[in-house]
């Protein structure tokens, strides 16, 4: 007999199989032995009341075996001999558009300008004694994406934009714990990420794709006239007589190193490509400035949020993670909120470029960390940035808008990568802060009036916010949490415009803006479903192009 059941337990109980087993054995007044495996399918923790419970909905088998695969795993097939597309960006987007073009048949060729996740890794560890970032390699640039070396939480609000479930079975078969099938609040840990992206990347090449690090894309290949892609494995497959009055079309993009590469092309190349908007932008691609928000990260001892969060001194107990919050507010017309919170993380300098500081947070699998910290942003419209004059890259007035305030804190962290930073209930009072607290930020800290320099729309909100949630929650608003300047990259500042129904460019056919830097996805599971929906719509233009 298989039932499913729905369960409410302790957290003792919550965490084990063991644990759940003897509950769902006491409760049903079954013999424990007959129990041969208990699956969980959904787990979500309730602290809305002083006691914590956990909330369950498992699959008991009873003198039953259960399936060996906890989930259907997708098959890749060999595709070295089919027709090719180019996928520019090895983020989420990138690599799940690569793999879902191999389930539909057709060979990606992935560029990518960063290096391999591993490599990658050791030019993020010389941020610190540095005090400089790569440029080419950094927490933005390089395999995995953004998503590599991010936190890998893997929820994401939007529910219309496809399937995000299949996007977590696909991490599993790729070595991500199956309990991101079950959490309410799935997470894989910067630790492990890149295993994950590795064993994605060893699928796209087993199966006859290509991928190609270090190669930046400096051009889009664009032909208007007889179009024919010299690919010698399968020109005659993409070849096709475009009449003069068709619209121009991309066949495959140039690289920084002189190489070309021939194709459809999936543009995944995320939201810090200010080269790849600037290029679109001078070549008169059709893009246009899109709302993003901005503001600081702000960091508290982990104890004192799982204090706050679960009611109790004594925090999270010995069964409970670190605990999460989620804030958000309307001032003044425009949204206040909680960004990517890492409880027990710690905040990362993820600019990638010179004369800049960004910061962001990220957590480990197990989220031990002594730090909980979390993105506290403005939202900003495009119309709340007046238009360079005379119109002039207006479509990248917000890029440009982000890139004076990552300079403007650059320049109040001495020019390094020291991130300028004030105690919370300072930065409310507007007080300088004369010592700072202990932080997880490597490259250190430097006290600086971030009340006095940032923004005033940006400032006044965020004061405003902060005192509201340390009304609602109390110790929220304290001296030991720090406000750390500044962060920027929440989404793209610029959209690609693309055919809601092809998703090719709205004017060049064969282009397919993808993922978040496309301005159509915001976080890692909404760009891989991105991604997957970019390769459906490639295969079927090539289809087309067949016919
Ligand atoms: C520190 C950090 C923590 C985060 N935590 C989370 C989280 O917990 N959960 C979540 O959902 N999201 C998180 N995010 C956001 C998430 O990582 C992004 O939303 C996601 O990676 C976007 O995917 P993408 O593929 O669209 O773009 P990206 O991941 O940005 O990938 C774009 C890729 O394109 C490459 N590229 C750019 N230009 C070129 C070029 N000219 N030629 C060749 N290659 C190029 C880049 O090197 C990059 O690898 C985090 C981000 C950061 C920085």
């Amino acid at each position: 007999m298989i039932k499913e059941m729905q369960l409410r337990v302790t957290p003792r109980d919550g965490y084990n199989e063991q644990s759940i087993r003897r509950y769902v054995a006491r409760e049903q007044g079954w013999d424990e032995r007959t129990i041969t495996c208990v699956r969980t399918l959904k787990r979500s923790i309730d602290a809305r009341q002083r006691d914590v419970y956990v909330n369950l909905t498992v699959r008991v088998f009873i003198n039953e075996q259960p399936p060996a695969e906890e989930f259907e795993p997708v098959a890749y097939r060999d595709v070295s001999e089919q027709p090719q597309v180019v996928v520019v960006g090895a983020g989420p987007g990138g690599l799940f558009a690569a793999l879902r073009l191999i389930e539909l048949g057709l060979r990606p060729i992935v560029v990518e300008r960063g290096k391999n996740v591993r490599d990658r890794k050791k030019d993020l560890a010389r941020i610190r004694p540095e005090q400089r970032v790569d440029p080419e390699s950094n927490y933005a640039f390089g395999e995995g994406g953004a998503g590599a070396y991010s936190d890998g939480k893997l929820f994401t609000r939007s529910k219309k934009r496809g399937n995000g479930e299949k996007i977590l079975r696909v991490f599993c078969q790729h070595g991500a714990s199956p309990s991101i099938l079950s959490d309410a609040h799935p997470h894989i840990g910067t630790d492990k990420l890149p295993r994950v992206i590795e064993n994605m990347r060893e699928t796209i090449l087993r199966c006859g794709g290509e991928v190609h690090f270090t190669t930046q894309m400096n051009a889009l290949l664009i032909k208007n006239e007889k179009f024919f892609c010299p690919n010698e494995r399968s020109a005659a497959s993409v070849e096709r007589k475009i009449k003069s009055e068709e619209a121009p079309c991309v066949c495959g993009i140039a690289c920084a190193d002189g190489r070309e590469f021939h194709g459809p092309v999936i543009l995944a190349t995320g939201h810090s490509a200010r080269d790849v908007y600037q290029w679109l932008y001078n070549n008169k691609v059709e893009i246009e400035a899109k709302g993003l928000a901005v503001g600081v990260r702000l960091e508290h001892p982990a104890q004192l949020i799982d204090q706050i969060q679960y009611h109790s001194k004594r925090g999270r107990g010995d069964y409970l993670p670190a605990a999460e919050y989620s804030m958000v507010q309307q001032l003044d017309g425009r949204g206040v909120y909680s960004f990517c919170m890492c409880p027990g993380g710690f905040v990362v300098p993820a600019a990638s470029g010179p004369e800049q500081i960004v910061v962001n947070g990220m957590s480990p699998s197990n989220r031990n960390g002594r730090w909980s910290n979390s993105g506290m942003v403005v939202e900003l419209r495009p119309e709340d940035i007046p238009s360079p004059r005379g119109g002039q890259e207006g479509a990248l007035k917000m890029m440009r808008y982000q890139e004076e305030l990552e300079r403007t804190c650059w320049q109040q962290g001495n020019m390094r990568q020291t991130a300028p930073s004030q105690r919370m209930a300072d930065f409310v009072n507007g007080r300088l802060s004369y010592d700072l607290p202990e932080s997880s930020y490597a490259p250190g800290l430097i006290s600086s009036p971030l009340h006095f320099w940032m923004p005033e729309p940006i400032r006044h909100r965020l004061q405003e916010a902060f005192k509201i949630w340390g009304r609602q929650k109390h110790g929220f608003l304290t001296n030991e949490a720090t406000v750390i300047g500044v962060e920027t990259r929440t989404s793209s500042p610029v959209r690609i415009l693309r055919d809601a129904e092809t998703l090719q460019h709205i004017r060049l056919r064969g282009l397919f803006p993808c993922g978040e830097g496309a301005g159509y996805a915001g976080g890692i599971v909404s760009a891989g479903v991105d991604g997957e929906r970019c390769a459906e719509a490639a295969a079927e233009y090539l289809k087309g192009i067949k016919n």
